[in-house]
């Protein structure tokens, strides 16, 4: 049977998994299984020809029972419903199993920002704003940068935000740029976050990082920021990638070699003393860590077993097919599942919020050691959830965040 790689459909299905383990309440599963609201828009934008183009917008904000909807706002031309739906479901475990107080939210524009200029993307970030201005606030939802947003299209939908109010409110939007009112340490959060659960896991596994060799998936923030920090962590980086291709060095690729080969190409392929590999071949590396750090749907059915990595870290959010997952559990790969792993972006954002409300800014240092404590708490809770009831690390990790949420829904009387 082919697999269904609908990722609002995994999301569910990943749901319906732990709530069978928990015992959930049917009522209470029902509510869980859906968005609480949805906005659709379209948003039109003068492009520097003259003409008016029409962008298809959305924001879902999936539960809020634990704080404000939290979540990216991603650019893309094969964004749909469903996967900003997913999103923002796993946004809301994700902030749950961090034991942040926010709830889960994602929003997303199906276009091709490397088909737009600077000025045309202003007019989009700005018009998506104007769409859900009257939605959102730091007590109702706050967006972030996402797979192609950054933090100059967020400091673009700040502007709009402040202008369209009348009055400043940094903290609406979070990942802005250092000036605006970013918190330090914001960038590399989600790589940073991501290497402190390798850290963890390897502990787990009896694994000294010394030298150890690792693939990455995605060269972007996540993926390039991941490479950059990987060596302070005991890892050697041997390949990574991006959607044109992949390279590989059995003895190492320097991290400033590549960053600057791709800030100057916009590619990693064609790396000086690097061989040409394909993205599939990098999955199938014989490595110990490997970082799937791109999109959804990259380990599946089809090639998880022949996964050789001991630990897959899902820095990206659903790149595992429930099919790969049994596959790679039986295997006895230990997996970082998304939410975990990837929760060091959004601990982040959450600090960016508090330094916004208390407009009292922390040093990089401080935000490095409180960003570590929490992920390594949200890691153990999920590694001794998985020991206890002796399910895998996914299952795990939603128990310790379905729980959180369900009993904030209880709580207000919801369900
Ligand atoms: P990005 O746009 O900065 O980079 C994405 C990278 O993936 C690019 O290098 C792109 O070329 C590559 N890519 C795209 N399709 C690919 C394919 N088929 N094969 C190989 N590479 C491919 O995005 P990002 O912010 O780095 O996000 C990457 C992942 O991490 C996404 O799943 C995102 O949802 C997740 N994530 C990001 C953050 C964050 O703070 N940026 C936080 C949590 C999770």
């Amino acid at each position: 049977m082919k697999e269904n790689l609908n990722p609002f459909a995994i999301a569910q299905a990943q749901l319906d998994e732990a709530a069978a383990v928990l015992q959930l309440d049917p009522d209470m599963h029902a509510f869980l299984r859906e968005p609480m609201r949805e906005f659709h828009f379209t948003i039109p934008v003068r492009m520097d020809d003259g003409r008016t183009q029409t962008f298809k917008g959305f924001r879902v904000q999936y539960n809020d029972a634990r704080g404000p909807a939290k979540g990216g706002i991603r650019f893309h031309p094969d964004e749909t419903i469903d996967t900003v739906r997913a999103l923002a479901a796993w946004m809301t475990w994700k902030t749950a199993v961090s034991d942040i107080p926010l709830g889960g939210g994602k929003g997303g524009v199906i276009c091709n920002p490397r088909e737009l200029s600077q000025g045309e993307l202003e007019r989009l970030s700005r018009g998506y704003m104007r769409n859900i201005a009257r939605h959102i606030g730091i007590t109702q939802d706050v967006p972030a940068p996402d797979v192609n947003t950054n933090p100059q299209i967020m400091a673009w939908m700040l502007d709009e935000y402040e202008t369209l109010m009348g009055w400043h409110e940094p903290g609406v939007i979070t990942g802005k740029p250092l000036p605006l009112g970013g918190s330090q340490g914001r960038t590399p959060a989600t790589a940073l976050g991501g290497l402190f659960t390798i850290r963890e896991a390897a502990r787990v596994k009896g694994m000294t990082l010394n030298d150890t060799t690792c693939a990455i998936q995605g060269y972007g923030n996540v993926g390039g920021n991941a490479h950059q920090l990987a060596a302070q962590f005991g890892l050697k980086v041997v390949a990574v990638s991006d959607e044109f291709g992949a390279i590989y060095n059995a003895h190492g690729l320097d991290p400033k070699v590549v960053s600057e080969h791709v800030r100057r190409t916009g590619k990693v392929i064609n790396c000086p003393e690097t061989e040409e590999i394909s993205n599939s071949e990098l999955l199938e590396l014989p490595v110990e860590i490997l970082i799937p750090a791109a999109i959804e749907n990259q380990l599946t059915g089809q090639n998880a077993d022949r996964v050789k990595a001991k630990i897959v870290a899902e820095l990206a959010n659903g790149p595992t097919t429930p099919e790969a997952d049994n596959i790679l559990n039986d295997k006895g790969v230990y997996i970082i599942p998304d939410f975990l792993c990837n929760a060091g972006g959004v601990i982040v954002s959450y600090f960016e919020m508090v330094q916004n409300g208390y407009q009292f800014y922390w040093d990089e240092g401080m935000v490095t050691e409180r960003l570590d404590r929490k992920i390594t708490t949200a890691f153990q809770a999920v590694d001794a959830m998985s020991l206890s009831k002796k399910v895998d690390t996914r299952v795990a990790a939603y128990l310790v965040a379905v729980d959180r949420v369900a009993e904030a829904v209880r709580l207000r009387g919801w369900v």
